[in-house]
């Protein structure tokens, strides 16, 4: 088993974060259906559907804001008139709030629309659902999201929406850099198997790469795995790539440091699921010498934005989705202001989600200097139910030096509970037993971060469960809403 230390960690490939599509293409290698032809190569019917979107994508990136808004409004004018025809929930919503969907789609028609909450979605159930789904969308497809809100609902859609997700997944392999020969890895929720599942190996990426590219193998293993477990899995492994959630990249960080192990040949970790904390890109290259990509999807809609290739902030994914951030009066946010993330799908014709509030809270940022016109989101914050109360009575998404937090003792895991104006508790899964002073410097550290006014009791734990879905909170609050 290797063992080297962490510090070790080879740094050579640190700064492939800006290859373009060209320059993967440089790199990678085309799937050929043709055994005799491999160069250039001949792609597969999926393979070019893929390939033609990408194509398109790539144009479509550097668009100015106002020519993607044209096509996202010439997009979603067939939506809202198959809306209007064949979908019994809009058909009503319309004729209440004098839409006609046959007229042309303009910003005045757009802001008649309410905005479509989790309970709405539960209660509209099958008149949702369109009646009359195009067949040459393919089959539909059934997704139930994972009611981390306590409110489960079922996302119908289609084989195209299928193609618009693999379309982008394999945009984020390209805008990451990766290099689709080599080894992905994942650690993630999976439905089969526990703490005790050896994970799998696969043949290839995927359906987004594999058709496309010939690919190196890839891993997965069961979230649910203990973090030693987790670590011999990489050494084994040994993926270049690693998808994974903030909580659980926190962990195997913590672990590396005290165990003084690397996991060569990690090179890029791709955090998906929750919030990436602050502090944790820097704290995983000081200890792997590894850069993080972010992402920001969700089960109802997919990528919502993507990691820019050349900054750490987030495209929104305006070909598939029209995302708008409001303010409290319903008004859209401008750079810098944080407000509702808004989202309406322009290809769902089984259940078009149209101006659906997801429950989270994002940044506007300005144009990024990349040049893509895609809208930046600098900073995803987080949902209503993961904001904390200070005594004072204002709301803040609590940052609490999250990275830091196993610097000061060793810990495995925890999470910060808020349960009233003034009173917090500190859940945790120590390495080993705290003294008296670990205990001090503890609600220092949450002092200094949050403010005066709380109390914290410090509670021992033998594991903190992970929610629906695989989902980790840091912070959970248990005031009414
Ligand atoms: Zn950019």
């Amino acid at each position: 088993m290797p063992s080297a230390a962490c510090d070790e960690a080879d740094t050579s490939e640190m700064n492939g974060g800006d290859a373009s599509f060209a320059q993967v293409m440089g790199t990678g290698t085309f799937r050929s259906i043709l055994p005799d032809t491999v160069w250039p190569a001949i792609a597969g019917p999926r393979a070019a559907s893929l390939l033609a979107l990408q194509y398109q994508l790539e144009r479509s990136e550097w668009f100015p804001p106002e020519q993607l808004r044209q096509e996202q409004f010439r997009q979603l004018q067939n939506v809202i008139r198959h809306a209007g025809a064949s979908v019994p929930y809009y058909g009503k919503l319309f004729a209440e709030h004098g839409i006609d969907a046959n007229a042309p789609l303009d910003d005045a028609q757009w802001s008649k629309l309410p905005l479509l909450s989790r309970v709405d979605i539960q209660q509209a159930g099958d008149t949702l659902i369109s009646t009359a789904i195009p067949k040459s969308h393919g089959e539909m497809t059934s997704l139930s999201t994972s009611g981390s809100t306590g409110m489960p609902v079922t996302i119908k859609g289609t084989a195209l929406t299928q193609l618009f997700w693999l379309a982008l997944t394999l945009r984020d392999h390209l805008w990451s850099g990766m290099d689709p020969a080599k080894k992905f890895g994942a650690v993630r929720f999976m439905k089969k198997g526990g703490a005790e599942f050896p994970g799998e190996r696969h043949k290839g990426w995927g359906g987004a790469a594999d058709p496309v590219f010939v690919t190196g193998p890839s891993f997965v293993l069961n979230i649910m795995t203990p973090v030693e477990k987790q670590i011999e899995w990489l050494q084994q492994t040994r993926p270049d790539y690693l998808l994974t959630y903030p909580s659980n990249l926190m962990a195997l960080l913590t672990h590396c440091r005290h165990n003084k192990v690397a996991i060569p040949p990690l090179q890029l970790v791709e955090t998906f699921g929750e919030i990436l904390p602050p502090g944790v890109r820097d704290a995983t290259k000081e200890a792997w010498a590894v850069r993080v990509v972010d992402m920001y999807s969700t089960n109802e809609v997919g990528y919502v934005a993507l990691q820019c290739p050349e900054h750490e902030h987030y495209h929104v994914q305006s070909e598939n989705l029209l995302v708008e951030v409001i303010d409290e009066g319903g008004r859209p946010c401008a750079p810098g202001q944080t407000g509702r993330v808004i989202v309406s799908t322009l290809h769902n014709f089984a259940m078009p989600l149209l101006r659906y509030a997801l429950g989270d809270f994002a940044t506007v940022g300005k144009p990024c200097p990349c040049g893509r016109g895609l809208p930046v989101l600098t900073n995803i914050v987080g949902r209503v139910r993961n904001m904390m109360t200070l005594p004072s009575g204002d709301q803040i998404w609590p940052t609490f030096g999250a990275s830091k937090i196993g610097d000061v003792v060793p810990i495995r895991q925890f999470q910060l509970v808020q349960k009233t104006l003034t009173e917090l508790e500190f859940h945790v899964v120590p390495q080993r037993s705290f003294t008296s002073d670990d205990e001090a410097k503890m609600r220092a550290l949450i002092t200094r971060e949050l403010g005066p006014g709380f109390q914290i009791a410090i509670t021992y734990h033998e594991a903190i469960a992970r929610g629906p879905g695989g989902k980790y909170e840091d912070f959970r609050s248990e005031l009414p809403a």
